[in-house]
């Protein structure tokens, strides 16, 4: 079977989840993309499931002005990359602000569906965003340690690159001050310089 109708009909078993009770409906995907490159992101916000989209809001702004340095426009990069996330629907917002934070159980129902599509897709390039996606690949470490290189995972016989960035949220301020901001244009240019971005935007 071609990979994108498997790709679809994962993307449709995934949208009739229910394995989180105190998740909020409709699960977000974006578009059956089969590409080199997976983005996984922490969990959607509250405007992303009206907008169907993951990274519809004010962190997507930032995300995409990241991209617009590369030269990587949001409609180009949403057709040519698939972008996954820690977990699938809005987990609500925290008493103490912002939105909460997935629970331990919540990320472990949700990776079936991150499985499938690492299994689905065979990506050459993997970018975590923020520490919860990060420690789902990486161990858990300062984001100085990991922000600003490339890392390598095996998976069976395959070898994936894995290049994480700090998360986009207006409420951390750690991609605008030293030694975040720094480090954000390193992971960058590391970014623009990778061989499956090259392919990918070329
Ligand atoms: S967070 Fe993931 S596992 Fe939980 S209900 Fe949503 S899609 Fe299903």
């Amino acid at each position: 079977m071609r990979k994108l109708t498997l790709i679809e009909e994962h993307q449709a078993a995934l949208r009739g989840c229910r394995r989180c009770p105190d998740m909020h409906k409709p699960v977000v995907v974006g578009p059956p993309v089969s590409g080199k490159i997976l983005l996984v992101g922490q969990a959607p916000g509250d405007k992303e499931p009206a907008l169907g989209r993951p990274f519809a809001w004010t962190a997507g702004k930032q995300l995409f002005k990241w991209f617009a340095t590369l030269n990587v426009t949001e409609p180009q990069f949403r057709a040519s990359v698939y972008m996954a996330a820690t977990c699938r629907c809005f987990p609500g917002k925290n008493p103490k602000g912002g939105d909460r934070v997935p629970n331990e159980q919540e990320v472990l129902n949700c990776r079936p569906w991150l499985e499938r599509e690492l299994e689905l897709l065979k990506p050459e390039l993997l970018i975590p965003i923020g520490r919860l996606a990060i420690e789902q690949f990486l161990p858990a470490r300062p984001l100085v340690e990991q922000i600003g290189r490339t890392f390598e995972l095996t998976r069976g016989r395959r070898r994936i690159q894995v290049l994480p960035l700090p998360h986009p949220s207006g409420a951390s301020t750690w991609p605008r001050t030293e030694p975040g901001k720094s480090l954000t244009a390193r992971a960058l240019q590391l970014l623009g310089e990778h061989p499956a971005w090259r392919a990918t935007f070329r």
